[in-house]
């Protein structure tokens, strides 16, 4: 990986794609247009570092923590897998979590051993499933956050493990987000204690920034940091950009702004071999953090220290989670409808798009879109980059909304 200072005007080094955000979404588009379709991509992040919220790095003490949260690769597609595969080694790592609900420590999501151990209870899979059963409030329409759970283990055990960790994560009752915010969280009749269930569980053995470094280490991307795009984007010439990030920012909130939840961390180091029980320990009743996460579970590290990280939830700050109701699709539907006005800005990602996606889900989107923007290019470099056509009068930067 190169990381350069540009200064060029002139159209034999003008960039094919100026990429906007070094996350995920913008790292896979990267090395996908690069190594596969030759192209030649600018990639910037205003950060001082790649991998956006993914960023790991060695703390003080030696010890690799995440710098925005805790981070947990888990995955269904085999094509996403893979596909990162070729950028990092995998150490497989199922996640578990515990909660702390009336003074104990049991397993969330909710299973088996979390109902006997709540209520002293010795019941089989079936017993439990009854015992749900008879506590849920069944929905006949399941809209919101509250209703998923409600329908599913009654109102008790929605206000022990949710009511109280919604309001603090989002400073919303669960009855004001959409059902997709807890429906992430199922519920289990046996004991399987895994936070996730997916085919694919597992991180990346040298860490993320490791695996950015080697996504985008080919010669035809240049990675520029500590920059916002919009400090360039007349300065450095290109023919197309995808963007990644919030897409508010992008139409200068001509709308008005998007909501997101941010968050605080801080973070701790140990001088002992381990901290808690397990990955991570979720307070849906206590204290004004939602989690504390042990970082040498996620990472396998070996160290005579520890280090962990509180998430402390707050409405300003770095935009981290889009938030999940009917008035921000509404809005998020009308900046959406703006983007696709703009023949040659793409819009992808967590951020842009404003969904709540696993990484999993940003990298599969990004694959998706690399097929798309190479099927919409019929004349462009092939894989052994033979090059043909482009035309580079195309290449105008489209502009809405007054700005040059
Ligand atoms: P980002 O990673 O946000 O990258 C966007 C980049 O764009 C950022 O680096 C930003 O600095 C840059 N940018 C924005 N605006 C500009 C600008 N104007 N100019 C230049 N650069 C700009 N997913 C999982 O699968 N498992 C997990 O365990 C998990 N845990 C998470 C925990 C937390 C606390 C959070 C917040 C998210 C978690 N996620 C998890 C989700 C995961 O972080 C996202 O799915 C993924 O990082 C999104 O990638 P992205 O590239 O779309 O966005
Ligand atoms: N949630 C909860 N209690 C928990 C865990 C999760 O109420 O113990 C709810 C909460 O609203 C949270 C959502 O489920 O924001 C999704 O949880 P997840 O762990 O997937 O959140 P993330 O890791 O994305 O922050």
């Amino acid at each position: 990986m190169e990381t350069i200072l540009i200064n060029t005007q002139n159209n034999s080094s003008m960039f094919d794609y100026l990429i906007v955000g070094a996350g995920f979404s913008g790292a896979v588009l990267a090395e996908r247009l690069a190594s596969q379709a030759g192209k030649r991509v600018l990639i910037i992040d205003k950060r001082n570092h790649i991998g956006g919220n993914t960023y790991d790095h060695y703390n003080k003490d030696g010890l690799l923590v995440h710098k925005y949260g805790p981070h947990i690769f888990h995955t269904n597609s085999k094509d996403v897998y893979d596909y990162l595969g070729n950028f990092t080694t995998w150490r497989p790592y199922e996640h578990r979590v515990l909660a702390s609900v009336d003074g104990m420590l049991v397993p969330i999501p909710i299973n088996l051993n979390t109902i006997n151990e709540l209520y002293g209870l010795h019941l089989s899979s079936s017993e439990v499933e009854n015992f749900l059963q008879s506590k849920a409030e069944k929905k006949d329409r399941i809209v919101t956050s509250e209703d998923v759970v409600v329908n599913k283990v009654g109102r008790e055990l929605y206000e022990k493990f949710f009511k109280g960790y919604t309001k603090k994560q989002w400073d919303l009752d669960p009855s004001e987000l959409d059902a997709s915010v807890t429906a992430r969280i199922p519920t289990r009749n046996n004991r399987d204690d895994r936070y996730f269930t997916d085919t694919y569980q597992a991180m990346p053995l040298h860490g993320y920034t490791k695996l950015f470094e080697n996504l985008l280490d080919h010669p035809n991307i240049k990675v520029m940091l500590n920059t916002d795009y919009k400090e360039i984007e007349d300065s450095i010439p290109f023919k197309k950009m995808i963007y990644t990030g919030p897409i508010d920012y992008y139409f200068d909130y001509c709308y008005g702004k998007l909501p997101y939840r941010s968050l605080e961390f801080k973070f701790e180091t140990l001088e002992q071999d381990t901290f808690q029980r397990t990955g991570t320990i979720n307070f849906p009743n206590e204290h004004p953090y939602t989690r504390v996460t042990e970082f040498k579970y996620l990472t396998g590290q070996k160290h005579p220290k520890t280090s962990v990280v509180y998430e402390f939830p707050k409405a300003d700050g770095d935009p981290y989670y889009p938030v999940p109701r009917p008035e921000n699709a509404e809005l998020y539907k009308k900046y959406q409808m703006l983007s696709a006005e703009i023949d040659n800005v793409y819009f992808t990602g967590r951020l842009a798009t404003y969904k709540y996606y696993n990484m999993d889900q940003v990298v599969a989107q990004s694959l998706t879109m690399y097929k798309k923007i190479i099927s919409s290019q019929p004349n462009v470099q092939n894989h052994n980059g033979q090059k043909t056509a482009i035309n580079a009068t195309a290449a105008v930067k489209a502009r809405t909304l007054g700005r040059s």
